[in-house]
Protein backbone atom coordinates (compact mmCIF):
# COMPACT_ATOMS: atom_id res chain seq x y z
CA UNK A 1 0.00 0.00 0.00
CA UNK A 2 1.28 3.23 -0.68
CA UNK A 3 2.83 5.75 2.24
CA UNK A 4 0.01 7.50 1.70
CA UNK A 5 -2.53 5.49 3.80
CA UNK A 6 0.01 3.33 5.70
CA UNK A 7 -1.10 2.69 9.18
CA UNK A 8 -4.87 3.64 8.64
CA UNK A 9 -7.46 1.15 9.07
CA UNK A 10 -9.36 3.03 5.86
CA UNK A 11 -10.85 0.24 3.62
CA UNK A 12 -12.67 0.46 0.36
CA UNK A 13 -16.18 -0.51 1.25
CA UNK A 14 -16.30 2.72 3.68
CA UNK A 15 -14.66 4.71 1.17
CA UNK A 16 -17.29 3.63 -1.96
CA UNK A 17 -20.23 4.48 0.81
CA UNK A 18 -18.46 8.03 1.47
CA UNK A 19 -18.31 8.27 -2.65
CA UNK A 20 -22.03 7.86 -2.87
CA UNK A 21 -22.98 10.03 -0.40
CA UNK A 22 -21.06 12.99 -1.37
CA UNK A 23 -22.12 12.10 -4.87
CA UNK A 24 -26.04 12.33 -4.20
CA UNK A 25 -26.40 14.92 -1.47
CA UNK A 26 -26.08 18.30 -2.93
CA UNK A 27 -25.67 19.53 0.12
CA UNK A 28 -24.06 17.07 2.89
CA UNK A 29 -21.19 17.80 5.88
CA UNK A 30 -18.03 18.37 4.97
CA UNK A 31 -16.05 15.81 7.22
CA UNK A 32 -15.20 12.18 7.16
CA UNK A 33 -15.01 10.09 9.70
CA UNK A 34 -11.23 10.83 11.91
CA UNK A 35 -9.21 7.83 10.00
CA UNK A 36 -9.93 9.08 6.74
CA UNK A 37 -10.37 13.43 7.82
CA UNK A 38 -6.86 12.75 9.24
CA UNK A 39 -5.44 11.25 5.67
CA UNK A 40 -7.53 13.93 3.77
CA UNK A 41 -6.31 17.01 6.10
CA UNK A 42 -2.42 15.98 5.71
CA UNK A 43 -2.82 15.58 1.19
CA UNK A 44 -4.71 18.44 1.74
CA UNK A 45 -1.82 20.55 3.35
CA UNK A 46 0.95 18.82 1.21
CA UNK A 47 -0.75 19.77 -1.75
CA UNK A 48 -1.19 23.40 -0.78
CA UNK A 49 1.88 23.91 0.81
CA UNK A 50 3.70 25.30 -2.24
CA UNK A 51 0.96 27.31 -4.05
CA UNK A 52 0.56 29.07 -0.28
CA UNK A 53 3.74 30.78 -0.71
CA UNK A 54 3.26 32.23 -3.97
CA UNK A 55 -0.56 33.16 -3.51
CA UNK A 56 0.66 34.95 0.16
CA UNK A 57 3.01 37.00 -2.01
CA UNK A 58 1.05 38.04 -4.35
CA UNK A 59 -1.80 38.70 -2.32
CA UNK A 60 0.93 41.48 0.26
CA UNK A 61 1.87 43.15 -2.97
CA UNK A 62 -1.85 43.65 -4.26
CA UNK A 63 -2.71 44.44 -0.66
CA UNK A 64 -0.12 47.13 -0.49
CA UNK A 65 -1.17 48.48 -3.97
CA UNK A 66 -3.56 50.11 -2.28
CA UNK A 67 -1.01 52.70 -1.16
CA UNK A 68 -1.15 54.01 -3.63
CA UNK A 69 -4.68 54.77 -3.98
CA UNK A 70 -5.16 55.19 -0.18
CA UNK A 71 -2.84 59.04 -1.45
CA UNK A 72 -5.55 60.26 -3.98
CA UNK A 73 -8.95 58.37 -2.43
CA UNK A 74 -7.93 59.10 1.24
CA UNK A 75 -5.19 61.68 1.26
CA UNK A 76 -6.37 62.65 4.91
CA UNK A 77 -5.00 59.14 6.26
CA UNK A 78 -2.85 58.54 3.34
CA UNK A 79 0.19 58.37 5.94
CA UNK A 80 -1.60 56.31 8.94
CA UNK A 81 -2.73 54.20 5.97
CA UNK A 82 0.68 53.13 5.00
CA UNK A 83 2.17 52.45 8.67
CA UNK A 84 -1.16 50.15 9.11
CA UNK A 85 -0.95 48.27 5.53
CA UNK A 86 2.82 48.69 5.25
CA UNK A 87 3.44 48.15 8.90
CA UNK A 88 1.16 46.31 10.78
CA UNK A 89 -0.70 44.43 8.29
CA UNK A 90 1.97 43.08 5.74
CA UNK A 91 4.49 41.67 8.97
CA UNK A 92 1.41 39.84 10.22
CA UNK A 93 1.05 38.51 6.25
CA UNK A 94 4.11 37.62 6.34
CA UNK A 95 4.07 35.79 9.85
CA UNK A 96 1.54 33.75 8.78
CA UNK A 97 3.63 32.56 5.74
CA UNK A 98 6.64 31.76 7.71
CA UNK A 99 4.57 29.73 9.87
CA UNK A 100 4.40 27.85 7.78
CA UNK A 101 7.27 26.37 8.14
CA UNK A 102 6.70 25.11 12.03
CA UNK A 103 4.58 22.19 11.63
CA UNK A 104 1.89 22.33 14.37
CA UNK A 105 0.86 26.03 12.99
CA UNK A 106 1.06 24.23 9.54
CA UNK A 107 -1.78 21.84 10.59
CA UNK A 108 -3.76 25.46 11.63
CA UNK A 109 -3.12 27.30 8.34
CA UNK A 110 -7.22 27.61 7.79
CA UNK A 111 -7.39 29.10 11.33
CA UNK A 112 -4.61 31.59 10.09
CA UNK A 113 -5.94 32.40 7.06
CA UNK A 114 -9.05 33.47 8.55
CA UNK A 115 -7.91 35.37 10.88
CA UNK A 116 -5.62 37.41 8.70
CA UNK A 117 -8.94 37.80 6.52
CA UNK A 118 -10.76 39.53 9.70
CA UNK A 119 -7.12 41.38 10.31
CA UNK A 120 -7.09 42.79 7.25
CA UNK A 121 -10.66 43.88 6.70
CA UNK A 122 -11.03 45.52 9.87
CA UNK A 123 -7.87 47.18 8.55
CA UNK A 124 -9.49 48.84 5.54
CA UNK A 125 -12.64 49.20 7.56
CA UNK A 126 -10.59 51.28 10.82
CA UNK A 127 -9.42 53.53 7.49
CA UNK A 128 -12.44 54.34 6.40
CA UNK A 129 -13.83 54.71 10.07
CA UNK A 130 -11.28 57.71 10.54
CA UNK A 131 -10.96 59.24 7.08
CA UNK A 132 -12.98 62.39 6.15
CA UNK A 133 -12.54 62.02 2.65
CA UNK A 134 -15.59 61.69 0.51
CA UNK A 135 -14.07 59.10 -1.26
CA UNK A 136 -15.37 56.36 1.40
CA UNK A 137 -18.41 55.93 0.08
CA UNK A 138 -16.36 53.68 -2.67
CA UNK A 139 -14.23 51.74 -0.73
CA UNK A 140 -16.52 49.29 0.50
CA UNK A 141 -15.10 46.95 -2.69
CA UNK A 142 -11.72 46.81 -1.37
CA UNK A 143 -13.24 44.57 1.73
CA UNK A 144 -15.20 42.72 -1.10
CA UNK A 145 -12.27 41.72 -2.44
CA UNK A 146 -10.60 40.37 0.06
CA UNK A 147 -13.10 38.25 1.39
CA UNK A 148 -13.01 36.68 -2.14
CA UNK A 149 -9.58 36.30 -2.08
CA UNK A 150 -9.53 33.77 1.32
CA UNK A 151 -12.85 32.11 0.39
CA UNK A 152 -11.34 31.06 -3.02
CA UNK A 153 -8.24 31.88 -3.83
CA UNK A 154 -7.07 30.59 -0.46
CA UNK A 155 -9.22 27.62 -0.47
CA UNK A 156 -9.86 28.24 3.22
CA UNK A 157 -11.61 25.09 4.67
CA UNK A 158 -15.38 26.16 4.37
CA UNK A 159 -16.32 26.43 7.80
CA UNK A 160 -13.40 28.91 8.15
CA UNK A 161 -14.50 30.64 5.28
CA UNK A 162 -18.10 30.70 7.07
CA UNK A 163 -16.89 32.37 9.94
CA UNK A 164 -14.41 34.70 8.59
CA UNK A 165 -17.04 36.15 6.38
CA UNK A 166 -19.75 36.36 8.89
CA UNK A 167 -17.71 38.57 11.28
CA UNK A 168 -16.05 40.73 8.27
CA UNK A 169 -19.71 41.16 7.80
CA UNK A 170 -20.91 42.33 10.48
CA UNK A 171 -18.03 44.08 11.48
CA UNK A 172 -18.65 46.42 8.08
CA UNK A 173 -22.37 46.35 9.43
CA UNK A 174 -21.90 47.94 12.08
CA UNK A 175 -19.19 50.40 11.00
CA UNK A 176 -20.85 51.10 8.12
CA UNK A 177 -22.98 53.79 9.38
CA UNK A 178 -20.12 56.06 11.11
CA UNK A 179 -18.55 55.44 7.48
CA UNK A 180 -21.38 56.40 4.91
CA UNK A 181 -23.23 59.23 6.78
CA UNK A 182 -26.21 60.18 5.68
CA UNK A 183 -26.48 58.16 2.77
CA UNK A 184 -28.60 55.23 3.13
CA UNK A 185 -28.86 54.22 -0.53
CA UNK A 186 -24.96 54.08 -0.45
CA UNK A 187 -24.87 52.13 2.73
CA UNK A 188 -27.55 49.75 1.83
CA UNK A 189 -25.67 49.09 -1.50
CA UNK A 190 -22.76 48.66 -0.17
CA UNK A 191 -24.01 45.40 2.33
CA UNK A 192 -25.92 43.98 -0.54
CA UNK A 193 -22.74 43.55 -2.45
CA UNK A 194 -20.45 42.73 0.29
CA UNK A 195 -23.21 40.55 1.14
CA UNK A 196 -23.25 39.09 -2.94
CA UNK A 197 -19.72 38.37 -2.79
CA UNK A 198 -19.46 36.86 0.34
CA UNK A 199 -22.61 34.66 -0.38
CA UNK A 200 -21.16 33.81 -3.36
CA UNK A 201 -17.82 32.78 -2.30
CA UNK A 202 -18.98 30.89 0.30
CA UNK A 203 -20.84 28.96 -2.23
CA UNK A 204 -17.85 28.70 -4.24
CA UNK A 205 -15.87 27.33 -1.39
CA UNK A 206 -18.41 24.62 -0.68
CA UNK A 207 -18.25 23.40 -3.88
CA UNK A 208 -14.18 23.41 -4.10
CA UNK A 209 -13.56 21.46 -0.94
CA UNK A 210 -16.85 19.32 -1.68
CA UNK A 211 -15.16 18.48 -5.08
CA UNK A 212 -11.42 18.22 -4.07
CA UNK A 213 -12.94 15.62 -1.25
CA UNK A 214 -14.37 13.48 -3.62
CA UNK A 215 -11.48 13.61 -5.70
CA UNK A 216 -9.92 12.86 -2.49
CA UNK A 217 -12.10 9.22 -2.18
CA UNK A 218 -12.06 8.01 -5.64
CA UNK A 219 -7.95 8.51 -5.50
CA UNK A 220 -8.13 7.00 -2.24
CA UNK A 221 -10.35 4.07 -3.18
CA UNK A 222 -8.36 3.44 -6.78
CA UNK A 223 -5.67 2.69 -3.84
CA UNK A 224 -7.30 0.31 -2.05
CA UNK A 225 -8.67 -1.76 -5.12
CA UNK A 226 -5.31 -1.85 -6.60
CA UNK A 227 -3.97 -2.94 -3.29
CA UNK A 228 -6.74 -5.89 -3.00
CA UNK A 229 -6.09 -6.32 -6.73
CA UNK A 230 -2.96 -7.08 -5.94
CA UNK A 231 -2.97 -9.26 -2.86
CA UNK A 232 -5.79 -11.52 -4.94
CA UNK A 233 -3.24 -11.48 -7.69
CA UNK A 234 -0.17 -12.80 -5.35
CA UNK A 235 -2.86 -15.64 -4.39
CA UNK A 236 -4.22 -17.10 -7.39
CA UNK A 237 -0.35 -16.73 -9.28
CA UNK A 238 0.47 -18.88 -6.28
CA UNK A 239 -2.72 -21.09 -6.45
CA UNK A 240 -2.19 -21.24 -10.93
CA UNK A 241 1.95 -21.76 -10.06
CA UNK A 242 2.76 -23.74 -6.62
CA UNK A 243 1.98 -27.27 -5.57
CA UNK A 244 0.31 -26.60 -2.24
CA UNK A 245 2.09 -29.58 -0.45
CA UNK A 246 5.51 -28.61 -1.63
CA UNK A 247 5.23 -25.15 -2.48
CA UNK A 248 7.43 -26.29 -5.19
CA UNK A 249 6.27 -25.46 -9.04
CA UNK A 250 3.60 -27.50 -10.54
CA UNK A 251 3.24 -29.48 -13.39
CA UNK A 252 1.71 -26.68 -15.44
CA UNK A 253 3.93 -24.41 -14.65
CA UNK A 254 6.70 -26.52 -15.68
CA UNK A 255 5.16 -27.06 -18.71
CA UNK A 256 4.48 -23.68 -19.76
CA UNK A 257 8.00 -22.46 -19.05
CA UNK A 258 9.98 -25.41 -20.20
CA UNK A 259 8.57 -24.02 -23.64
CA UNK A 260 9.91 -20.94 -23.44
CA UNK A 261 13.07 -21.84 -22.07
CA UNK A 262 13.31 -24.98 -25.18
CA UNK A 263 12.42 -22.03 -27.25
CA UNK A 264 14.87 -19.75 -26.37
CA UNK A 265 17.61 -22.23 -26.54
CA UNK A 266 16.62 -23.21 -29.73
CA UNK A 267 17.36 -19.97 -31.28
CA UNK A 268 20.21 -18.82 -29.45
CA UNK A 269 21.90 -22.48 -29.70
CA UNK A 270 22.63 -23.18 -25.74
CA UNK A 271 22.59 -26.19 -23.77
CA UNK A 272 19.74 -26.90 -21.61
CA UNK A 273 19.28 -29.56 -19.13
CA UNK A 274 16.95 -31.71 -16.96
CA UNK A 275 17.41 -33.43 -14.09
CA UNK A 276 14.31 -35.90 -13.38
CA UNK A 277 14.45 -37.74 -9.68
CA UNK A 278 11.83 -39.99 -8.05
CA UNK A 279 11.92 -41.57 -4.31
CA UNK A 280 12.67 -44.50 -3.91
CA UNK A 281 10.29 -47.18 -2.59
CA UNK A 282 8.09 -44.47 -1.54
CA UNK A 283 4.84 -46.83 -1.64
CA UNK A 284 6.11 -49.00 1.01
CA UNK A 285 7.10 -45.84 3.06
CA UNK A 286 3.64 -44.82 2.81
CA UNK A 287 1.85 -48.00 3.59
CA UNK A 288 4.41 -48.73 6.49
CA UNK A 289 4.63 -44.97 7.82
CA UNK A 290 1.66 -43.87 6.77
CA UNK A 291 0.85 -40.86 4.38
CA UNK A 292 1.38 -37.79 7.11
CA UNK A 293 5.01 -39.35 7.64
CA UNK A 294 4.97 -39.42 3.74
CA UNK A 295 3.81 -35.74 2.77
CA UNK A 296 6.77 -34.85 5.26
CA UNK A 297 9.28 -37.04 3.10
CA UNK A 298 7.80 -35.17 -0.02
CA UNK A 299 8.81 -31.71 1.65
CA UNK A 300 11.89 -32.53 2.53
CA UNK A 301 13.03 -33.93 -0.70
CA UNK A 302 11.29 -30.95 -2.12
CA UNK A 303 13.44 -28.22 0.51
CA UNK A 304 16.55 -30.15 -1.46
CA UNK A 305 15.95 -29.66 -4.65
CA UNK A 306 14.63 -25.84 -4.03
CA UNK A 307 17.79 -25.30 -2.72
CA UNK A 308 19.62 -26.61 -5.32
CA UNK A 309 18.05 -24.38 -7.76
CA UNK A 310 19.79 -21.22 -7.77
CA UNK A 311 19.83 -19.26 -10.80
CA UNK A 312 17.11 -17.22 -12.29
CA UNK A 313 16.02 -19.39 -14.64
CA UNK A 314 16.13 -22.45 -12.78
CA UNK A 315 12.83 -24.27 -11.96
CA UNK A 316 11.97 -27.07 -9.47
CA UNK A 317 9.09 -28.55 -9.80
CA UNK A 318 6.79 -31.80 -8.68
CA UNK A 319 6.39 -33.68 -11.89
CA UNK A 320 4.08 -35.89 -10.56
CA UNK A 321 3.31 -37.87 -6.60
CA UNK A 322 6.97 -38.70 -5.72
CA UNK A 323 8.57 -37.81 -8.96
CA UNK A 324 10.49 -34.08 -9.34
CA UNK A 325 12.04 -32.45 -11.95
CA UNK A 326 14.25 -29.37 -12.50
CA UNK A 327 14.91 -27.37 -15.16
CA UNK A 328 18.14 -25.73 -15.81
CA UNK A 329 18.81 -23.54 -19.17
CA UNK A 330 22.50 -22.77 -19.85
CA UNK A 331 23.44 -26.05 -18.47
CA UNK A 332 25.16 -28.90 -19.88
CA UNK A 333 25.44 -32.81 -19.21
CA UNK A 334 28.47 -32.47 -17.28
CA UNK A 335 27.38 -29.92 -14.86
CA UNK A 336 23.59 -31.05 -15.05
CA UNK A 337 25.56 -34.19 -13.31
CA UNK A 338 27.08 -32.91 -10.84
CA UNK A 339 24.23 -31.15 -9.37
CA UNK A 340 22.21 -34.32 -10.22
CA UNK A 341 24.85 -36.32 -7.72
CA UNK A 342 24.67 -33.26 -5.03
CA UNK A 343 21.38 -33.63 -4.95
CA UNK A 344 21.27 -37.58 -4.56
CA UNK A 345 23.85 -36.94 -1.53
CA UNK A 346 21.52 -33.66 0.13
CA UNK A 347 19.00 -36.55 0.11
CA UNK A 348 20.98 -39.27 1.64
CA UNK A 349 22.84 -36.96 4.11
CA UNK A 350 19.14 -35.73 5.84
CA UNK A 351 19.29 -39.56 7.06
CA UNK A 352 15.00 -39.51 7.36
CA UNK A 353 15.20 -43.80 8.14
CA UNK A 354 13.25 -46.04 6.30
CA UNK A 355 13.49 -49.44 6.73
CA UNK A 356 11.90 -50.98 3.32
CA UNK A 357 14.30 -49.85 1.31
CA UNK A 358 17.66 -51.38 0.49
CA UNK A 359 20.00 -48.50 2.02
CA UNK A 360 18.02 -48.02 5.17
CA UNK A 361 17.19 -44.64 4.56
CA UNK A 362 14.90 -42.20 1.92
CA UNK A 363 16.91 -42.01 -1.38
CA UNK A 364 16.23 -40.69 -4.80
CA UNK A 365 16.85 -42.25 -8.03
CA UNK A 366 17.94 -39.53 -10.72
CA UNK A 367 18.41 -39.40 -14.34
CA UNK A 368 20.27 -36.53 -15.97
CA UNK A 369 19.82 -35.29 -19.41
CA UNK A 370 21.00 -32.26 -21.78
CA UNK A 371 21.33 -30.87 -25.01
CA UNK A 372 21.06 -28.41 -27.52
CA UNK A 373 18.36 -27.60 -28.70
CA UNK A 374 17.73 -28.48 -32.77
CA UNK A 375 14.70 -28.38 -34.85
CA UNK A 376 14.63 -32.64 -35.50
CA UNK A 377 14.30 -32.40 -31.78
CA UNK A 378 10.93 -32.36 -29.58
CA UNK A 379 11.38 -30.74 -25.67
CA UNK A 380 9.58 -34.03 -25.18
CA UNK A 381 12.22 -35.90 -26.02
CA UNK A 382 14.42 -34.59 -23.27
CA UNK A 383 12.04 -34.97 -20.68
CA UNK A 384 11.85 -38.84 -21.62
CA UNK A 385 15.19 -38.93 -21.83
CA UNK A 386 15.78 -37.82 -18.29
CA UNK A 387 12.93 -40.10 -17.42
CA UNK A 388 14.88 -43.50 -19.07
CA UNK A 389 17.73 -42.51 -17.20
CA UNK A 390 16.42 -42.32 -13.98
CA UNK A 391 14.59 -45.83 -14.57
CA UNK A 392 17.89 -47.10 -15.43
CA UNK A 393 19.27 -46.00 -11.95
CA UNK A 394 16.40 -47.39 -10.49
CA UNK A 395 17.12 -50.89 -12.21
CA UNK A 396 20.51 -50.70 -11.37
CA UNK A 397 20.21 -50.76 -7.81
CA UNK A 398 18.32 -47.36 -7.08
CA UNK A 399 20.13 -44.23 -5.14
CA UNK A 400 22.41 -43.07 -7.95
CA UNK A 401 22.45 -40.73 -11.22
CA UNK A 402 22.25 -41.72 -15.03
CA UNK A 403 23.22 -39.45 -17.49
CA UNK A 404 21.08 -39.73 -20.80
CA UNK A 405 22.03 -41.06 -23.97
CA UNK A 406 20.36 -38.23 -26.03
CA UNK A 407 23.14 -36.30 -28.24
P1 LIG B 1 10.06 -46.91 -7.01
O1 LIG B 1 11.23 -47.02 -6.12
O2 LIG B 1 10.14 -47.87 -8.14
O3 LIG B 1 9.84 -45.54 -7.47
O4 LIG B 1 8.83 -47.37 -6.13
P2 LIG B 1 7.75 -46.44 -5.48
O5 LIG B 1 7.09 -47.21 -4.41
O6 LIG B 1 8.41 -45.17 -5.03
O7 LIG B 1 6.81 -46.07 -6.66
P3 LIG B 1 5.28 -46.25 -6.85
O8 LIG B 1 4.94 -45.53 -8.13
O9 LIG B 1 4.91 -47.68 -6.78
O10 LIG B 1 4.62 -45.48 -5.64
C1 LIG B 1 4.56 -44.13 -5.54
C2 LIG B 1 3.87 -43.79 -4.25
O11 LIG B 1 3.87 -42.40 -4.01
C3 LIG B 1 2.45 -44.22 -4.27
C4 LIG B 1 1.73 -43.09 -3.50
O12 LIG B 1 1.11 -43.59 -2.35
C5 LIG B 1 2.81 -42.14 -3.14
N1 LIG B 1 2.37 -40.76 -3.27
C6 LIG B 1 2.06 -40.09 -4.39
N2 LIG B 1 1.69 -38.83 -4.09
C7 LIG B 1 1.75 -38.67 -2.75
C8 LIG B 1 1.49 -37.65 -1.82
O13 LIG B 1 1.12 -36.52 -2.18
N3 LIG B 1 1.71 -37.88 -0.50
C9 LIG B 1 2.11 -39.11 -0.06
N4 LIG B 1 2.31 -39.28 1.23
N5 LIG B 1 2.36 -40.12 -0.91
C10 LIG B 1 2.19 -39.93 -2.21
MG1 LIG C 1 7.31 -42.81 -9.45
MG1 LIG D 1 9.26 -43.94 -6.51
Amino acid sequence: MGKRLHNTSINSIQVETLIQKIKKNIVCPLRFPLDIERVYQRERLKQREKEFFLLGFIALILYNLFNITDRIMLPDISKIALIIRLGIVTPLGVLVLLSQRISILREKIDSLIAILVVIVSWSVILLLLISNSPNVLHYYSGIVLIVLCGNIVFRMAFKCAFFSSLIVFFSYCMAAPFIIKGRFDVLFNSVIVLLSGIVMSLIGSYYLEKEDREKFLLRTKLELDKKNLEEINVLLEKKVKRDPLTKLYNRDFFDYNFNKEWNLALRYKYPIGIIFLDIDDFKAYNDNYGHQAGDYVLKQVSEVLYKNANRFHELPARYGGEEFILLLPHVNLEEALKLGEKIRREVEDLHLVHDYTTYGIVTVSVGVCSVIPRSNLKKEDLVLAADSAMYHSKKTGKNRVTPCNLK
